[in-house]
């Protein structure tokens, strides 16, 4: 409990940094371009291809019969009386039952000249081991090498099995439309504009639009939990959803190999290929050290052979740091753990994009929020309605006009309550400022509709509001017509979702908006926000994001969490950018590192206890890892360890590491609430506003 006050309580130090008069430039270059960020890098050194020729070993009953079969003659041959030829061939058993794949392998690395090839190292440990007369040792190798390795292939069949669930969100087949006829193709055949339709209990096979029909479309697989959405003509449908009522009639969007469901397909699946910086150094440690060891277990067999000529002592030495020397379980231990995070988290619709995004994300103590669709509901409702010489039904008729194309929570509210429909009016153009409002020309007049920085940009004078409230204006052709106030109700869940994320280690959470003050101050007093900042364009957002990141603790990073309107940029430039309620926004799903397919924002606590959880493993993996190789290193060519207790000590630690990675896939549902309640309702006032940029 102490621990949780210190880091609670640290943040109201920082939040008096005088930020002010700070101009931060982004420069164009060093903006973060997540698209190229996430290309996979070609890092096909001799190392990566041996360990993902590693990860080819597949994990099947009968290599598992086999490996165990191997493992008992192996002790059975231990406990025989025997000796000389016999108890040679009593041990060349199991080394071959288990070893001969590897034998094999190392045959056609030799030939292929790969000389530090890992099944040609074992085999030679082996190999020097039969030499020196330590048969037991040499046919340990082998068979803890197989047991280890099916470990690993054994969790990593489980991982890929929670990814492969997520084709069952794929439909296979669309009902295309051409002209009166509705033909079947294959999904994968769909293009941008194809219309098609998509019967009651199918699933969509690509993002677009409704065209005709009435249904509910049910997206709980994809989001992991009951999540219905309502549609008519005009309503996104995402691909993966099931259509639960009636049959409706789509326009493609985009191509069905860029919907939302294959693109986190994608997400799921790759993530590998963006590794975390601890797997970077570990492998390029790896790189290093690998052939040093070999040469080193190499000169160790000659060596001292040729000076003392107990050649046998020093082979047998030799084949244990030989053993050691292979150290691409390391490297594969930590990516599965990353992995089954991964998976884990993908089957709740939380999709990490990288192993750098888990490992940055369970860094981040200070988390910035954007607050419209965020943390609030992001479903305004109007309040009240002040016109100023025309009729309330005419201020919102124009103001629902003018937001006809706009996505933004505010324009959906204001067209809902004028009831305005696109066929009603001629609308020409629309521009939309982001964080300010729209601009529209309806039926030959200029229509602002926006807060009231949008109207001091046109030099509209405007009147204050008298309600509290986020104040949206309206203007024709220059002239003031009123401004209508909406509300915006805090998301159900996100005082106990900020208070768990304070819990498990954040320590300072920032509230963003482009709405008013008040506004803001009342959901930071009400979600005990550290720092809070208003009245932001999306481009003053992407400064105060940068200027935290700057000023941020070392080995700590940022998180971003926004819902994907307005902030996509921000999203790119944190170092972390979480989009919640990503499902039917694709730019945001592609600008951020972390996706949360749903709307529920308890699913952010639960992103950050499982990286947590996962970067601990991999870290906990790697240390432990590189101590029992030390350790083998050391008291193996000092003769303290033989080697079937060396192996056998790897081989348990590769199991242990295994199943560690198989635990965090297995992470427990059901986090504590949380406990800590002492700071709900702290006051936010003007200082702490000013006191940030
Ligand atoms: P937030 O930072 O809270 O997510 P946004 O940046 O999306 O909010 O918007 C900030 C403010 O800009 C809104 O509170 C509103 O005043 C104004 N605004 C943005 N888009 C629109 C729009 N389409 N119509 C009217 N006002 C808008
Ligand atoms: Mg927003």
């Amino acid at each position: 409990m102490a621990k949780h006050l210190a880091k609670t309580e640290k943040p109201k130090k920082k939040a008096v940094i005088d930020l002010k008069e700070r101009e931060i430039k982004i420069p164009e270059g060093k903006r973060k371009k997540r698209a190229n960020a996430h290309a996979p890098k070609q890092e096909d050194t001799f190392q990566t291809a041996m360990l993902n020729k590693t990860l080819d070993r597949k994990f099947s009953l009968y290599e598992l019969a086999l490996a165990f079969l191997a493992l008992l003659l192996l002790v059975v041959a231990w406990f025989l009386p025997t000796s000389g030829p016999v108890r040679l061939l009593t041990f060349l058993v199991p080394l071959l039952l288990a070893g001969f794949t590897y034998l094999f392998e190392a045959f056609q690395e030799a030939f292929m000249g790969i000389v530090l090839g890992r099944e040609l190292i074992f085999s030679l440990a082996s190999l020097l081991a039969f030499c020196a007369g330590s048969y037991a040792g040499g046919a340990a190798v082998m068979v803890f090498v197989k047991l280890s390795d099916l470990a690993l292939a054994y969790v990593e069949r489980i991982q890929s099995e929670k990814v492969s669930a997520l084709y069952a969100l794929r439909a296979e087949k669309a009902n295309l439309v051409k002209g009166s006829d509705v033909s079947v193709i294959r999904a994968s055949e769909l293009k941008a504009g194809d219309v098609f339709e998509v019967y009651a209990g199918e699933t969509v096979p690509a993002d677009g639009v409704i065209l005709d029909g009435t249904s509910v479309l049910d997206a709980s697989s994809l989001v992991g939990g009951s999540f219905s959405i309502p549609v008519a003509a005009g309503s996104t449908a995402v691909s993966g959803s099931v259509n639960i009522t009636a049959p409706v009639r789509i326009r493609a969007t985009d191509d069905q190999q860029n919907s939302t469901c294959s693109t986190l397909i994608r997400a799921a699946e790759n993530s590998w290929m963006h590794k975390s910086s601890q797997e970077r150094l570990i492998q390029r440690v790896i790189s290093y050290a690998s052939p040093i060891l070999v040469i080193a277990a190499l000169a160790l067999a000659i060596a001292p052979s040729i000076t003392t000529g107990n050649w046998q002592m020093w082979f047998t030495r030799s084949a244990v740091v030989l053993t050691a020397s292979q150290l691409y379980s390391i490297v594969q231990s930590v990516k599965l753990t990353y992995d089954c995070a991964a998976a884990y988290a993908a089957a709740r619709g939380l999709i990490f994009k990288g192993h750098d995004a888990i490992e940055a994300l369970s860094r981040a103590e200070t988390i910035v929020f954007d607050k419209t669709g965020t943390v609030t509901e992001g479903r305004y409702r109007i309040k009240d309605v002040f016109p100023k010489g025309v009729s309330e039904s005419q201020l919102l008729f124009l103001a629902g006009a003018a937001e006809l194309n706009s996505r933004h929570p505010i324009a959906q509210a204001l067209v809902t309550a004028s009831g305005v429909y696109a066929s009603d009016i001629k609308v020409v153009s629309i521009e939309e400022t982001p964080g300010r409002g729209v601009c529209a020309f309806i039926d030959g007049r200029n229509v602002y509709v926006g807060n009231a920085a949008l109207m001091e940009e046109h030099g509209i004078s405007y009147d204050n509001p008298s309600v509290p409230g986020s104040a949206i204006h309206v203007s024709i052709d220059n002239r003031y017509v009123g401004h209508i106030i909406l509300d915006d109700a805090v998301r159900e869940g996100a005082f106990d979702a900020l208070e768990e994320l304070r819990i498990s280690g954040v320590k300072t959470s920032v509230l963003l908006t482009g709405d008013v003050h008040s506004s803001a101050r009342k959901i930071a007093s009400v979600l005990n926000f550290d720092l809070v900042k208003a009245e932001l364009t999306p481009e003053e957002k992407e400064k105060a994001v940068e200027y935290l990141m700057t000023n941020r603790n070392v080995n700590t990073t940022l998180a971003f969490v926004g819902d994907g309107i307005c902030d996509t940029e921000v999203l790119r430039r944190a170092t972390v950018g979480i989009a919640l309620g990503c499902l039917d926004k694709p730019e945001a799903m592609e600008a951020a590192d972390i996706a949360i397919l749903g709307e529920n924002i308890h699913m952010l606590p639960k992103a950050y206890q499982i990286v947590q959880r996962a970067s601990r493993a991999a870290f906990r993996s790697a240390v432990v890892f590189g101590a029992v190789k030390l350790a083998v290193l050391i008291f193996g060519a000092a003769g303290v360890f033989p080697l079937t207790f060396s192996a056998l000590l790897q081989c348990a630690l590769v199991a242990f590491e295994a199943f560690s990675a198989y635990y965090v896939l297995n992470y427990e549902e059901g986090t504590p609430k949380p406990r800590i309640k002492w700071r709900k309702g702290r006051s936010h006032n003007e200082r702490s506003d000013e006191n940030f940029i």
